[in-house]
């Protein structure tokens, strides 16, 4: 299937390990020009990544957390044609565990980095009528998940704000979608695993095998089993798939629709 990728420029934020790095591949794999963006060892992972496949990858080292970075993101990429939003995920936490600068990093970290992204890289696909932004959320704005409170709260204003802004800019083509990756194997996940082992004071095997057994599909996800949706979102073929979130999860929200 041609996928329309070949030299497209795309930013792929998060984008040295885990779900960012698969994704980053996909498009080198695709032969779009591709933008790592993390806070440390883009340019190594970039040439890692251009060994790989034959395609131009750059990497920049920003933190998505803060608004001076991201106006360098935007001066050294200039114009891109897909945006993936994505940054590592917040903290876990029961209520009372978490304070204001717990909740004031994630926004930064989750919602604002998002809206600064599309501030800056929205208009020049806009000018040019065609574009891609998606954002990595997470099926915790399907299904509330334990001990992951910011997550739960905060990514339902992206996933509003990706829903506004579909409506807005439809007419320029350019598409806003989510993808929602359920748990997936990555350093988040074992992040997580050690969390919820540590709280329970269950093994984290345990962990891990309760978790591959909440889904359908009975395992955990992939980085490239998400990367791939990502992809599709991206293409050309996904020309009318818009406003919506793309739950990648194996199955484990049990909603119909
Ligand atoms: P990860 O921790 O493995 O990778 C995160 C990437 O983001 C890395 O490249 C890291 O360097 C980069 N990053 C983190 N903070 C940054 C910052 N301030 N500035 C710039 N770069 C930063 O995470 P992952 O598992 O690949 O997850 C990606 C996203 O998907 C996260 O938001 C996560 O919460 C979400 N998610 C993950 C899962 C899962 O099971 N892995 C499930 C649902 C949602």
């Amino acid at each position: 299937m041609d996928l329309g990728l070949i030299n497209k420029r795309v930013l792929v934020c998060g984008g040295t390990r885990g779900i960012g790095r698969a994704v980053a591949e996909e498009f080198a794999k695709e032969g779009s020009v591709v933008f790592v963006v993390a806070r440390q060892q883009s340019k190594e992972v970039a040439k890692q990544i251009s060994m790989l496949y034959p395609a131009k990858v750059y990497g920049f080292d920003a933190d998505l957390s803060k608004d001076e970075d991201i106006k360098q993101i935007k001066k050294a990429v200039g114009e891109v044609d897909v945006l993936v939003a994505n940054a590592g995920g917040p903290k876990p936490g029961d209520f009372f565990e978490l304070h204001d600068e717990d909740w004031h990093f994630a926004f930064e970290l989750l919602v604002m980095s998002t809206v600064r992204l599309i501030n800056a890289f929205l208009p020049g696909m806009v000018e040019r009528k065609w574009g891609r932004v998606i954002a990595i959320t997470s099926i915790s704005v399907f299904e509330p998940l334990p001990r992951l409170l910011l997550s739960n709260s905060l990514r339902m204003a992206v996933a509003g704000l990706m829903r506004s802004l579909s409506g807005e800019y439809a007419k320029y083509n350019v598409t806003f979608n989510c993808v929602a990756p359920g748990h997936t194997m990555t350093e988040r996940l074992h992040q997580i695993i050690e969390d919820t082992a540590r709280k329970t004071l269950k093994s984290e095997q345990e962990i891990m095998k309760q978790m591959a057994e909440e889904n359908d599909v009975k395992r955990l996800g992939r980085p490239e089993e998400i990367a791939a949706a990502v992809i599709f979102l991206a293409s050309e073929r996904a020309s009318y798939i818009t406003g919506t979130t793309l739950r990648v999860d194996g199955g484990f929200v049990s909603s119909s629709i």
